[in-house]
């Protein structure tokens, strides 16, 4: 997470479609921008990556508080530029409905990436924005004898 009060930065990661700048390769794809008023009155810009967004802390600037006011995001990563990320091309037991792309599959990496971390909610592997766990989906692949389909 970056809290970024320069525009111009804000303006270049958009253009790069969140890609890490040529002089900082190792850096993580920036995957979203959230603009909110700070403490100060000031706008000021949070900067999601990539790897946040995988440890679940994803969704902080959106959530109002003193320091955070008013916050929207203002620009998630088209990543269908990238490659997909934790989306499955293919129907998979393991779905998430997000507000912003409907239903989407999780690829198993994702699937168990997801699941094995503390989080409040299930996140878009496509934009990162919580989601919600599309259970219809999961129950059509049970077995008639309702086994689970990860068995
Ligand atoms: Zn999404």
């Amino acid at each position: 997470m970056a809290t970024i009060d320069s525009k111009e930065a804000i303006d270049r990661i958009i253009a790069r479609n969140g890609d890490p700048p040529v002089e900082e390769p190792s850096e993580p794809p920036a995957v979203k921008i959230v603009e909110y008023t700070n403490m100060a009155g000031r706008i000021t810009w949070g900067v999601v990556w990539e790897n946040e967004v995988a440890i679940g802390t994803g969704n902080r600037y959106e959530i109002p508080t003193p320091y955070v006011r008013n916050p929207h995001v203002i620009w998630t990563r088209d990543i269908t530029v990238a490659g997909g990320g934790g989306a499955s091309q293919t129907p998979t037991p393991h779905a998430i409905i997000c507000v912003e792309h409907g239903k989407v599959y999780l690829t198993a990496a994702a699937y168990t990436a997801q699941l094995s971390m503390p989080y409040a909610t299930w996140h878009c592997p496509t934009c990162g924005r919580a989601a919600q766990w599309d259970d219809a989906n999961y129950e059509s692949y049970l077995s008639p004898d309702g086994s689970n389909p990860d068995a």
